[in-house]
């Protein structure tokens, strides 16, 4: 990773990116009757952040250009896979918004045709079952200063290579005593090049064809073979796969596509702070250092999607983020304020207080009992005598039209402890001995008469009045200053609220080796909260702007109108602006 990028193009030029330039001129020249791309995860983890980046690619030129994607479980390796990992796999593309061409494909639907075609390869001369021990394959094959050196058995007739590969399939060899390797080039520089191995022994079932296989195909034979046969014509991978371009352009050659498909290679998405590796994420869920995929502290789409996080955020970042050839690592900031943008007109607003400290009015009953002849215009309520509680109803949004809710005002009341300073900062704008006075909001204008104390000195209620004729309006001749959120102790719901930090205070966990260490220990706070009704009462995976608080969703899993359960999704606000 070479540079730390904070600027970012703008979302307009990033359209010019050197993928889709390729692609449209292939489209100018009519090169293909149609552009297919596909999107190829492995089954053996969930998707992570990364992956919402070539997904967002994949599908995105499809769709711009008038083609299609398809979705391809590239599983040849039935050890780390399952069926699990596919069915989250394909909800998490469906979640971003994308839809895949058809149905999903996988590598194993075409194992009978990798097959034949390493049969082909062997009849032709360009394949060979290798006996020799791993190590012995692995010391012959050279290094980077070294050329490597041919098998004994690279020169074995093509009967016998077909009565042995025949015989791996038939299940005579144990793993690791035969593979089949491609016959190339011991000398090449590229060590992807010197016979690389194409089929390997595996007594292992496979999640999609059970026991019919022992032998399984390598990726990186399976890849560009599935790629062809799926007509894809632009293959767009990470640039890690550089160095096996040639190798997968010799096998589609070899195997004699004449239109194969082109590879293309782009920078991984690398973020501050994460982790994109399923093989890493595993281990935290396996340890139990999370409480699963979809922690919502994980860059796991599932994760994120718990978190509350938007597609249209994700998508919205992968564009700002743009597809380049350079490696560098994306600013986390960046993805928070793309998040932040699709949520600003999109969540109702609602008041909860998350440390919360009493306020008792002590004027209650006698100021309401004239809110009706004291309100201004613009409030809307309704008293309930029994309850004594007066009911104000205010819009969800301030300039979306969301609906209206009905917010509970009652003698006791809980404001954040923080809007209460016994001793305030320099220019401190909230509550305190010297500044007694503060709008509360939607309602009327609170006077602190008293504080009280427990033994350590901490304040634990507060006494106040309330102005009876400032219900929606100012005081007459004087002008409050601030304004604080609120919530009715009686018709408040308690609510837990998990607040997070980042998971790895690392800024760059992958290169700490004992995962343990680049971890946050703060990442998780969970406070006993307040709030107010129309909260509570959201169904699960309801998002909100918490007013002055930041922006949170009701827990997808655990949430429910008696105990209701809220995720911070991100602050409200953040000095960072993209560039
Ligand atoms: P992991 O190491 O997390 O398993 P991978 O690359 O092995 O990642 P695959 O399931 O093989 O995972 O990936 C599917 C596609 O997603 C590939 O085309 C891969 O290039 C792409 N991809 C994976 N990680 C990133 C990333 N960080 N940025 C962009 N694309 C990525
Ligand atoms: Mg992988």
């Amino acid at each position: 990773m070479s540079e730390h990028s904070s600027n970012h193009a703008q979302k307009d030029e990033q359209k010019n990116d050197f993928i889709r330039n390729i692609i449209r001129e292939d489209v100018s020249a009519q090169k293909y009757q149609q552009i297919v791309t596909r999107f190829p995860p492995e089954p053996n983890g969930y998707l992570h952040l990364g992956h919402v980046k070539s997904i967002c690619l994949n599908f995105g030129v499809a769709k711009e250009f008038g083609g299609v994607c398809n979705l391809r479980f590239d599983d040849t390796n039935p050890t780390a896979e399952k069926q699990d990992y596919i069915d989250n796999i394909k909800n998490d593309v469906k979640w971003l918004g994308f839809e895949w061409a058809g149905e999903a494909h996988h590598a194993s639907g075409y194992f009978d045709q990798m097959y034949a075609w390493a049969v082909q390869l062997i009849e032709q001369g360009d394949a060979y079952v290798d006996l020799q021990s791993p190590e012995q394959i692995k010391e012959s094959r050279g290094s980077f200063n070294e050329t490597g050196t041919a098998s004994p058995y690279r020169d074995a007739s093509v009967e016998e290579n077909l009565k042995l590969f025949n015989d791996m399939k038939d299940g005579k060899y144990a793993e690791g005593k035969a593979i089949l390797r491609a016959k190339i080039d011991m000398a090449s520089p590229n060590m992807n090049m010197r016979d690389p191995v194409i089929y390997r022994v595996m007594h292992q079932a496979h999640h999609q064809t059970g026991d019919k296989w022992c032998i399984y195909p390598m990726y990186d034979f399976a890849h560009p073979l599935s790629d062809a046969l799926e007509g894809i014509t632009h293959s767009l991978c990470t640039l890690e796969f550089e160095d096996h371009r040639p190798f997968y352009d010799w096998a589609v050659e070899k195997i004699g596509f004449e239109q194969p498909p082109h590879q293309y290679e782009f920078s991984r998405l690398n973020v501050d702070h994460t982790m994109t590796s399923k093989r890493k994420l595993k281990q935290l869920v396996d340890e139990n250092i999370v409480s699963g995929w979809d922690d919502p502290r994980m860059p796991t789409i599932a994760g994120m999607r718990r978190r509350g996080y938007t597609p249209e955020g994700l998508r919205d970042f992968c564009e700002r983020v743009g597809v380049t050839k350079v490696d560098s690592v994306v600013d986390f900031r960046l993805l928070e304020f793309s998040i932040r943008q699709s949520l600003e007109t999109t969540t109702a607003r609602g008041m909860a207080v998350l440390k919360p400290l009493k306020v008792t009015i002590t004027n209650f009953a006698e100021a309401v009992s004239s809110w009706e002849s004291q309100k201004a215009d613009s409030v809307s309520a309704r008293f309930d005598d029994a309850a004594q509680t007066l009911w104000l109803t205010q819009p969800k949004h301030p300039n979306v039209d969301m609906g209206e809710r009905e917010i509970p005002f009652t003698e006791t009341l809980y404001i954040d402890q923080g809007d209460y300073e016994i001793e305030p900062p320099a220019g401190y704008k909230r509550l305190s001995p010297e500044k007694n006075e503060i709008r509360l909001r939607n309602t009327y204008v609170l006077a602190v008469t008293e504080h009280i104390l427990d033994d350590a000195g901490n304040v634990i209620e507060l006494k106040a009045t309330i102005d009876p004729a400032t219900l929606g309006n100012n005081p007459e001749g004087r002008k409050v200053k601030g304004v604080i959120h609120w919530v009715s102790a009686s018709q408040g719901v308690p609510a837990t609220v998990r607040m997070y930090e980042q998971l790895f205070s690392a800024e760059d966990p992958s290169s700490v080796a004992d995962v343990h260490q680049a971890l946050n220990p703060n990442s998780l706070t969970e406070l006993e909260a307040v709030v107010e009704p129309s909260l509570a009462n959201a169904e699960a995976g309801t998002r909100f702007q918490f007013e002055r608080e930041g922006y949170f969703i009701s827990d997808s899993e655990e949430h429910s109108g008696d105990k209701p359960v809220f995720n911070q999704i991100v602050s409200l606000r953040d000095s960072y602006k993209p560039a």
